[in-house]
């Protein structure tokens, strides 16, 4: 019984720990010193500002969430929540944006990103930055079970090259040089027990994107190119999947599956969650009409899957 005891003390005080270091990292964000409203696709984001230099001013900074959320907006047909934070927070003498991460419900707001923003960032490296835009998709999507993080991250990885494509602020050559140079990182590799069961960095982020590619694609196969694997996520948000919502898997791919008249997403996830399933993915290039040429990559207009291709990058 002394035994049960200490362990209730020792368990209470790691609870207490949990609770004190959550807190803490949440005074972090109390020292806002300037805040700009931006308005995109219906919708509201605060972009608080903490302590700390930015070279290039906070205006240009709200103007890149701004980008980065109208792209958003373009690829779910609105902004996926009405309300949104997101808090900067100013590194000295660094470069770039990093360690961004999405959380649901914080604050009285449905969605919540903290993003760090480099002191030195220049014009280009804000106009290049993917990673507000990675964040935002977080927003039009549930939370769900931690062992399907890779849906969410696969998604938000797939969606936002995509997103910015749409937005007509990337070129379509480019995102499918990445595609193919990204998605061989998400295929099994020995040991795979499935996307569920096999948490590294190459299957959650990758993997998870492949499924959405190859999802894609067979949406529109089996659909003559009419729908695609956007409908499906346009559902999810428009019936309150979004971050602040805590979904089961199984009901974001119904009420994505009923969107596109199919069962692709159910079918396989069925599969793709338990078993490692490889994707002969220089097929998959050639029969979409992507062809790599050093660098760069060209398409090829008579491939039986060049509609398709074409089809994931248009806006609508
Ligand atoms: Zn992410």
């Amino acid at each position: 019984m002394a035994d049960k005891r200490l362990w209730v003390v020792v368990g209470s005080a790691v609870v207490l720990l949990v609770v004190v270091a959550h807190a803490l990292q949440f005074r972090r964000d109390v020292k806002v010193e300037s805040t700009r409203n931006v308005s995109v696709g219906g919708a509201t984001i605060q972009v608080d500002f903490a302590e700390g230099p930015l070279d290039l001013g906070t205006e240009a900074v709200a103007g890149r969430v701004k980008d980065a959320a109208s792209a958003v907006a373009v690829y779910y047909g609105r902004f996926p929540v009405s309300r949104a934070r997101m808090l900067i927070l100013p590194v000295r003498d660094r470069h770039g944006l990093f360690r961004g991460t999405t959380w649901g419900g914080v604050g009285g707001f449905p969605g919540f990103t903290r993003i760090s923003v480099g002191q030195q960032t220049t014009a280009k490296e804000l106009a290049e930055d993917w990673m507000m835009t990675h964040e935002l998709t977080h927003m039009a999507f549930p939370n769900l079970p931690d062992e399907n993080h890779w849906m969410e991250e696969g998604l938000a990885t797939y969606v936002e090259p995509i997103a910015r494509v749409e937005a007509g602020q990337l070129d379509a050559k480019t995102i499918w040089r990445e595609m193919m140079d990204g998605m061989p990182k998400g295929e099994p590799e020995a040991g795979d027990q499935g996307l569920d069961r096999t948490h590294t960095w190459g299957r959650t982020y990758w993997g998870g994107a492949l499924f959405c590619l190859v999802a894609d694609v067979e949406i529109r196969k089996e659909t003559k190119n009419r729908k695609g694997l956007q409908d499906a996520l346009r559902a999810i948000a428009a019936a309150g999947g979004t971050i602040d919502q805590d979904w089961p898997i199984e009901r974001a791919l119904e009420v994505g599956d009923r969107a596109t008249g199919t069962h692709v997403l159910r079918e396989m996830y069925a599969r793709w969650s338990v078993e490692p399933v490889n994707v002969d993915l220089a097929a998959l290039w050639r029969e979409l009409g992507v062809r790599r040429v050093g660098d760069l990559v060209e398409f090829e207009g008579k491939a039986p899957l060049a509609g398709v291709r074409e089809g994931i990058t248009a806006r609508r």
